[in-house]
């Protein structure tokens, strides 16, 4: 994972959100301001699903909701205050509870780090467009994902519908060809059937792969490689 950098203005991101401290019960905590100056945390949670204390789940967000009513307004809910505009602190009663900090898993933590780290990758949360031509096309009455440990065959019947990705149609399987890419498969009509042409399918991969950029190429592996 790239944490390491200059920021935009020269700045090193490598010390991450400050020091690490702990929390009065031992849980590791990092506290941060937003890019508003809200008070933020990372925390670990006790929540013991697994058995080394604070790895099971993390607590991240704003440390207050710090409600605010506008001063317009504030009277009519029964706040008093002598501001006359702006935003004043609304009192919550001691038996109301606001939901801050998101209370996220492993998994979730991982997805998280996934499309964040999409995002500074290719300003993206989505994984950047597969190239269709960029995995063998194989028939779906029989192929092989080779992306899958060990790799998995499998033979669809000749009659099986499959709603291919070139013309959202469903065609039989005899008709169509399959992509396997780590994600799931794509189906396309295979050359002359359904939709397809050959000369026209060979045409478009020519003109597409041409104007595939070396930077695509290299995003792609990044990407890959952190998946
Ligand atoms: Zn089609």
């Amino acid at each position: 994972m790239a944490t390491d950098g200059a920021g935009p203005d020269g700045s090193e991101l490598s010390e991450g959100l400050g020091a690490v401290a702990r929390t009065a019960r031992g849980f590791e905590l990092l506290e941060f301001q937003d890019r508003y100056g809200t008070p933020c945390s990372l925390q670990a949670s006790s929540l013991a699903e697994h058995e080394k204390p604070g790895t099971s789940a993390v607590w991240l967000g704003p440390d207050d909701a710090a409600p605010k009513v506008l001063a317009s307004e504030a009277r009519g809910l029964g706040v008093d205050t002598a501001e006359r505009t702006g935003w004043v602190p609304y009192p919550i009663p001691p038996g109301v509870s606001l939901t801050t900090r998101m209370h996220l898993d492993r998994e979730q933590v991982a997805a998280l780090i996934l499309h964040l780290q999409r995002w500074l990758d290719n300003d993206s949360f989505a994984a950047p467009n597969l190239h269709i031509y960029s995995a063998a096309m194989q028939p779906a009455t029989d192929f092989t994902d080779s992306n899958m440990e060990p790799p998995y065959r499998k033979r669809y019947t000749p009659g099986q519908m499959l709603r291919c990705e070139c013309c959202n149609r469903k065609h039989p399987a005899r008709d169509v060809v399959v992509q396997c890419y780590y994600d799931g498969w794509r189906f396309w009509c295979a050359p002359e059937r359904g939709c397809k042409h050959p000369r026209l399918i060979e045409a478009k991969r020519r003109r597409e792969f041409r104007n595939r950029s070396r930077g695509q190429k290299k995003r792609w592996a990044v990407v890959r490689h952190n998946a």
